[in-house]
C-alpha cells in the first residue's frame, strides 16, 4: 500500500500552530513511508473562505518548507464531481431525496426535545420518498440502521459509535451544493488517502465519513486524531497566549527549523531527544507514537530551540532569514558587511532574528542617537584621550581586520597605562551607539574603517560639545 496523507485546511484565517503541526505530521509520515503528502484547500464555505486566507496558508507552509507532493486541490473546483457522486448514490439507493419542509422539521425537533430525545431526522422521506422533484429537496445519506461504526484510531485507540446515534446526514442542500462531510469523503476517496491525520475536533465527523465511504465501496483510510494544543494556563491555545499564526513567528524572529523542531516534539517524542533535523524527524516520526493527551505550548522552549538553530545552523542559511528582517526593518544592506559574518558575530548574543536585525543596523547605517546611559558613562572628558589615541592607531592600520584592530586597542592601553576595560567600552559606544555589541575588534572590522574613524570623530565632537 502506498501511504498518502493530506493536509486539508479551511481557508478562513491564517495558518495557526495547530494546523502547522497537522501539516508537519502528515508530511513527515508520508515521507517516512515513501508516500505522498497532498494539500487540499477546503473552501466550500463560501461565506467564510477568502483568497487572503488561502494565501496566508500557502505563505505559512512555504516559510516552513512543507512542500506538498500533490496539489493544492480546491474543493470549489470539484463541484461537478461531488454532484456526480450524489447522483450515483441516489441511483444506488444509498442516498435519498428528502422534501420535508422546514416547518415539519422544526415541529419534529420540538417534539423530540419535549420528550428529551436526541434531535434527529425521523426517516420520513427515507420510507416515503417524494414521488417527483417538483418540491425543493435535500439529499440525505441513508445511514445504516443498527450496529456500530468502529475504527482503531492510530492515536486514540478503538472508537465505536452506535449507528443509531447518527443521523441521516444531509449531503446536498436544496440548491444542490454538497455539504462539508460529504466533500471530505469524496476527496479522501478520490485522492486515495490512506492515513487521515487531523485534529481531534474532527473525531465526531469520522463515523459519519466512514459510513459514507463504506457506502461508496471505498477502502477505509486509517485515522489518527491529534490532541489539542493548550496554552501554559491549560486553556485551548488562542490569541490571548500571544502568537498563534505561523507567519507571526517568522515576524517575531524565529527560524522555521526551530518552529518545526518545536512542533514535532509537541505531542510526540523519540526517547529524550530534543533536537531533530528534518532528516531525523522524517526517519523517526510515527503517528502511532503521538501522545493522546493535550500538549501545552511553551514559548521559552521554542526560544531556546531558536537560539540553538541560530547558533548551530550554517551562517549562510541563517543570513537568508536575517536578510528578510533587515528588509522588514528598512535596513539598506548595500556597502555593508556580508550578512553571514554578522550572523556569526551576533549568534551568541541574539536568540531571535528580529532583535538581531535591530541590533545590527549600525553595521549598515549611521545610528541617530547614542543610548543616553551609555553615552553619559562612556563618552566623557575622562575617555576623550583614549578615543583620540584610538583614532590615530586605527587610522594607521594598513590591514583592517579583527586581529590588527585588537592590536591597536592593546597599543593604546599600553601607551596610556589603561586596562582594556577603560578603552574598549568608550570605543564601543562611539562606533555602535550603545554598550551592547559583539566583541569590539570584530564589530569594528565589520563596520569598516572609514565609518569607524568617522564615528570616533563624531564621539570626540560629542564630548567637546558637552564640555563647552
Ligand atoms: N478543513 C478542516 C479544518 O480545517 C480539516 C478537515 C480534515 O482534516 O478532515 O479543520
Amino acid at each position: 500500500m502506498t501511504v498518502r496523507t493530506r493536509f486539508a485546511p479551511s481557508p478562513t484565517g491564517y495558518l495557526h500552530v495547530g494546523g502547522a503541526r497537522t501539516a508537519l505530521y502528515s508530511y513527515l509520515y508520508a515521507h517516512r513511508m515513501g508516500g505522498k503528502y497532498v494539500l487540499r484547500i477546503e473552501d466550500t464555505d463560501l461565506e467564510r473562505s477568502t483568497d487572503a486566507a488561502v494565501q496566508a496558508i500557502f505563505d505559512g507552509l512555504s516559510w516552513l518548507g512543507l512542500k506538498e507532493d500533490e496539489g493544492p486541490f480546491y474543493q470549489t473546483r470539484r463541484f461537478d464531481r461531488y454532484k456526480d457522486v450524489i447522483q450515483q448514490m441516489l441511483n444506488a439507493g444509498t442516498a435519498y431525496r428528502c422534501s420535508c419542509t422546514k416547518e415539519r422539521l422544526e415541529q419534529l425537533r420540538a417534539e423530540q426535545e419535549a420528550r428529551k430525545d436526541k434531535p434527529r431526522y425521523d426517516g420520513h422521506c427515507r420510507h416515503n420518498p417524494p414521488a417527483d422533484d417538483s418540491k425543493p429537496f435535500v439529499v440525505r445519506f441513508k445511514n445504516p440502521i443498527g450496529g456500530v461504526v468502529a475504527w482503531d484510531d492510530l492515536i486514540l485507540g478503538r472508537i465505536e459509535i452506535a449507528n443509531d446515534e447518527l443521523d441521516d446526514l444531509i449531503i446536498a442542500r436544496t440548491d444542490g451544493s454538497p455539504t462539508y462531510n460529504f466533500c471530505v469523503v469524496v476527496d479522501d476517496y478520490d485522492m486515495q488517502i490512506s492515513h487521515v491525520i487531523r485534529g481531534n475536533d474532527h473525531v465526531s465527523n469520522t463515523p459519519k465519513q466512514i459510513n459514507i465511504l463504506l457506502a461508496l465501496g471505498a477502502t477505509l483510510p486509517q485515522y489518527g486524531h491529534l490532541p489539542m494544543i493548550l496554552g501554559q494556563d491549560g486553556q485551548k491555545l488562542s490569541k490571548r497566549h500571544g502568537a498563534v499564526s505561523v507567519i507571526q513567528y517568522r515576524d517575531e524572529g524565529y527560524l522555521p527549523q526551530a518552529l518545526l523542531n518545536y512542533l514535532v516534539r509537541l505531542g510526540w517524542s523519540h526517547g529524550d531527544q530534543e533536537i531533530f533535523s528534518m532528516a531525523e524527524m522524517t526517519q523517526f516520526f510515527d503517528v502511532k507514537d503521538v501522545n493522546k493527551s493535550a500538549a501545552a505550548f511553551d514559548t521559552k522552549k521554542l526560544l531556546w530551540l531558536n537560539h540553538h538553530y541560530i547558533k548551530s545552523s550554517p551562517a549562510d542559511e541563517v543570513a537568508k532569514h536575517l536578510e528578510w528582517h533587515m528588509q522588514d526593518q528598512n535596513i539598506a544592506l548595500a556597502g555593508g558587511p556580508a550578512l553571514a559574518r554578522v550572523v556569526a558575530a551576533q549568534a551568541e548574543r541574539c536568540d531571535n532574528l528580529r532583535t538581531m536585525a535591530a541590533q545590527s543596523r549600525y553595521f549598515y547605517e549611521e545610528f541617530s542617537d547614542y543610548d543616553a546611559v551609555s553615552a553619559d558613562k562612556q563618552l566623557t572628558a575622562q575617555t576623550r584621550a583614549a578615543l583620540a589615541a584610538l583614532r590615530e592607531q586605527l587610522a594607521a592600520l594598513a590591514d583592517w581586520n579583527a586581529v590588527a584592530i585588537h592590536g591597536a586597542v592593546d597599543a593604546v592601553c599600553k601607551a596610556l597605562s589603561l586596562g582594556f576595560g577603560k578603552v574598549a567600552p568608550p570605543l564601543r559606544v562611539a562606533i555602535t551607539g550603545s554598550t551592547a555589541s559583539p566583541s569590539i575588534d570584530i564589530t569594528a572590522e565589520l563596520i569598516g574603517k572609514s565609518r569607524v574613524l568617522a564615528r570616533i570623530d563624531r564621539a570626540l565632537a560629542f564630548i567637546d560639545a558637552k564640555a563647552a
